[in-house]
């Protein structure tokens, strides 16, 4: 297997990678035309059942219109020639598609996926990017700015406690947030294998997926962390960002044992034990395993997901969470202790925020350990909340404030 890095290659060089990919792929001789005056094609495909014109664009950021599609239709009808093909790095736009079906012309569209199936076919691995960050080609999630990210944590927050009179946003100060960036590899691929036993198929296992792989020692990130982190999160790396807070405590491993790792991962994560019914009408049960064949890498890319560490106030009480940011509020959180109720430590889900003392307890029907002042709704705690009897039996919970508004007597507040 060849390895190819996409973004490295000029327009010459992608056309010439295009001669030695469809020569394989179709078994015959492919021309590449002289550079000046190409008349709209780039490559001929002599293929046995007649020429393909071959249009080779390679613009991997960008997407291919309809004039691109006409000057080729033009080309080949001039030439008499009844098939077509245009190959691009990037993808196609939606004129350019409905302008072929709604004209029914015999030109096949490749993009980069299609075309980086048809390369793996004949020997070649495309990636986009050399995994070498000083080529540009680094994806990164820059940390949040204070004042953004102060919006995240108090709707994460918000939607897991409640607080009454004072919102969660009102009551959350950040004192300090410290990020730094740390590198994964972000493996995007394609899986297509089938079972089949004497009984026929048993199982087929297609679908497109994404891994990452930590730098530190390759280990697989979980599913969890994964789907916080689609392709669309990344930016581009930015000269002029700030790149201080990049960790660089780990050295970068090779493309084969970043591959090597990856096969084995996306094997694992794909194998299925499989029960299907015998002949004799017996139970059976199958481990599918995929093999390397079956699986196509489409991309491996070097991407930096900032890891924070956050102390914050709530109700000028200090609290601090570690997450791996997203640009989101639903950010992936490494360490959320601070979700513990404070009276008993079980998890909060819901919670509340205690207006007087500033605690976060958990909220159930029986035992709570959060509740709602029965005059003036606040949320208040346990240890905060006092208590009166209205009717002889029911104890109802009353806020310090409004015990000694109403002059309450209460077990707790020995008003009178
Ligand atoms: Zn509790
Ligand atoms: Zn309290
Ligand atoms: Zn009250």
């Amino acid at each position: 297997m060849k390895t190819v890095y996409l973004n490295t290659l000029t327009g010459s060089n992608f056309e010439v990678l295009c001669q030695e990919i469809f020569s394989q792929y179709y078994k015959s001789p492919v021309e590449n035309m002289p550079l000046v005056n190409d008349k709209g094609r780039d490559l001929i495909i002599h293929a046995p059942d007649g020429d393909i014109f071959v249009e080779c664009k390679h613009h991997p950021r960008s997407s291919i219109g309809r004039p691109v599609v006409q000057k080729l239709h033009s080309a080949m009808v001039t030439e008499n020639i009844s098939r077509g093909m245009i190959v691009t790095t990037g993808h196609f736009s939606k004129e350019a598609v409905n302008h072929i079906s709604v004209n029914k012309l015999p030109i096949d569209l490749i993009d980069q996926d299609r075309l980086k199936e048809i390369a793996y076919g004949v020997g070649y691995m495309l990636l986009l990017s050399e995994l070498d960050d000083k080529s540009g080609a680094m994806q990164y999630i820059p940390p949040e700015n204070e004042e953004i990210f102060k919006d995240h944590l108090s709707s994460f927050i918000g939607s897991r406690i409640l607080s009454y009179p004072n919102s969660i946003s009102s009551e959350l100060v950040i004192e300090q947030k410290k990020s730094i960036l740390v590198p994964f590899y972000k493996v995007e691929y394609d899986v297509n294998a089938t079972f089949s036993t004497s009984v026929g198929l048993i199982h087929t296992e297609n679908r497109s997926d994404t891994i990452y792989l930590n730098q530190q020692d390759l280990a697989l990130c979980s599913n969890s962390f994964s789907k916080h982190f689609p392709a669309s999160s990344f930016k581009h790396y930015d000269p002029a960002a700030d790149m201080t807070c990049i960790d660089k405590s780990s050295s970068e491993p090779t493309m084969n044992e970043l591959t090597k790792n990856a096969y084995e991962y996306i094997i694992q994560k794909h194998t299925k034990n499989v029960s299907y019914v015998g002949r004799n009408n017996q139970s059976y049960t199958k481990t599918c395993t995929p093999s390397k064949k079956d699986i196509l890498i489409k991309d491996i890319a070097h991407v930096y997901i900032p890891h924070s560490d956050v102390e914050f106030l709530l109700h000028n009480r200090k609290k601090n969470i570690s997450l791996a940011e997203n640009n989101t509020s639903s950010f992936f959180v490494a360490n959320e202790n601070f979700l513990n109720c404070e009276i008993c430590h079980s998890k909060v889900s819901p919670g509340l925020l205690c207006n007087d003392c500033g605690a976060i307890v958990h909220v159930s029907k029986k035992k709570s350990h959060g509740l709602k002042c029965s005059f003036c709704e606040k949320t208040i705690c346990i240890s905060c909340a006092g208590y009166f009897r209205k009717y002889l039996f029911f104890k109802k919970p009353v806020c310090s404030s409004c015990a000694i508004e109403r002059k309450l007597k209460t077990k707790k507040y020995k008003i009178l």
